[in-house]
């Protein structure tokens, strides 16, 4: 979508806001598939009441980046322009046991400088890409740990009341790969408590973590990670390999040779490709063991 309203377009360098015209998702996104639209980075977060209310006085959709590695977008002009926090400095602030983090950093950098700074917990998160406000929304983990565990307090953009709010951790519950957050609630900044260990014993873990990835995951290929989130008691990954659908594809969507629950862009898969890949392997799932399983991938296909 072009930005074309003159109101909105006068108003975004007032309010901090960069427009990218022409921002292609394909190129922002893991999976390396997606169309065009305007991408509008923020730099100050204060200044997203005002920007969400332009955008929606002026009936332009919008949804909300962060790393991209757990999307699939549409293919050719989107019908939606994209938000995006740009990086604030420092990404992390600690005080004692507080990592206090902005939605838009790295997480595996988040993970490193608490690390260095004698800071553990996190170690199984080490290899999941893409933001700190992403590994909220879905609750990341991986090998046992998850964000959600450390996350005393959550600084974000409550689209219901239209404020920046900051939620305790009483107040969100964290479960599998979801959270109670909203779905159009964005995140900000997150108030982290870490236990203390010893930077070696840190690394140590980190070291057993990314060699436990790099022997089971094609991460030299376009994929968003997982597509489906595990069954109740089971993993996705098992139940398509024991199918025999290791390498199934439809045009360059291909279900990985190395975890049969990636399925990546072997070259110019289309968004068209993926979902029909996504589709037929989650109906012979359905057909050979009754389960349906879910969506760990979120799409932006409407
Ligand atoms: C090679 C590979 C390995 C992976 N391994 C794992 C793994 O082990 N465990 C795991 O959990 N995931 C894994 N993933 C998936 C992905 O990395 C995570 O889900 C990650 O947390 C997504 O973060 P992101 O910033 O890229 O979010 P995006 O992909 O940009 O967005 C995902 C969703 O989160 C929303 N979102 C993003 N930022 C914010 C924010 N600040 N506020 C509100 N909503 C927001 C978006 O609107 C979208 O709905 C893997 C992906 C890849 C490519």
């Amino acid at each position: 979508m072009k930005l074309s309203d003159p109101r909105i377009l006068a108003a975004l360098p007032q309010l901090g806001v960069e427009c990218i015209g022409g921002a292609s998702l394909a190129e922002r996104t893991s999976l390396g598939i997606g169309g065009i639209t305007d991408l509008l980075l923020i730099r100050r977060h204060d200044a997203l009441p005002d920007l969400i209310v332009l955008l929606r006085d002026a009936g332009v959709a919008y949804k909300f980046l962060g790393g991209g590695t757990n999307l699939l977008v549409r293919d050719g002009e989107l019908p939606w322009v994209v938000l995006q926090l740009a990086h604030q400095e420092p990404q992390v602030r600690l005080e004692g046991n507080s990592a206090h983090v902005y939605a838009a950093a790295d997480l595996g950098r988040t993970v490193t400088f608490c690390a260095k700074n004698d800071l553990g917990g996190m170690e199984g998160l080490i290899g999941v890409p893409g933001t700190v406000g992403g590994a909220l929304r879905m609750n990341a983990g991986a090998y046992g740990t998850q964000i959600g565990s450390y996350v005393r307090g959550v600084e974000l953009y409550r689209a219901a009341e239209a404020r920046i709010e900051t939620l305790r951790e009483k107040e969100i519950s964290f479960e599998y790969r979801h959270t109670s957050f909203a779905p159009d609630d964005i995140m900000l900044a997150v108030k982290l408590e870490l236990p203390s260990k010893p930077y070696r014993e840190i690394l140590q873990g980190i070291r057993i973590c990314n060699e436990k990835r790099r022997s089971s995951q094609p991460l030299n290929q376009k994929s968003a990670g997982c597509i489906f989130k595990n069954p109740p008691g089971g993993s996705a990954g098992r139940i398509i390999d024991e199918l025999g659908l290791k390498g199934f594809c439809v045009g360059d969507a291909r279900v990985s040779d190395r975890h049969a629950n990636f399925f990546v862009n072997a070259g110019r898969a289309t968004c068209a490709d993926m979902l029909r890949l996504i589709v037929q392997v989650r109906e012979r799932v359905h057909a050979a063991y009754g389960a349906e399983l879910e969506n760990e991938v979120i799409l932006w296909t409407e």
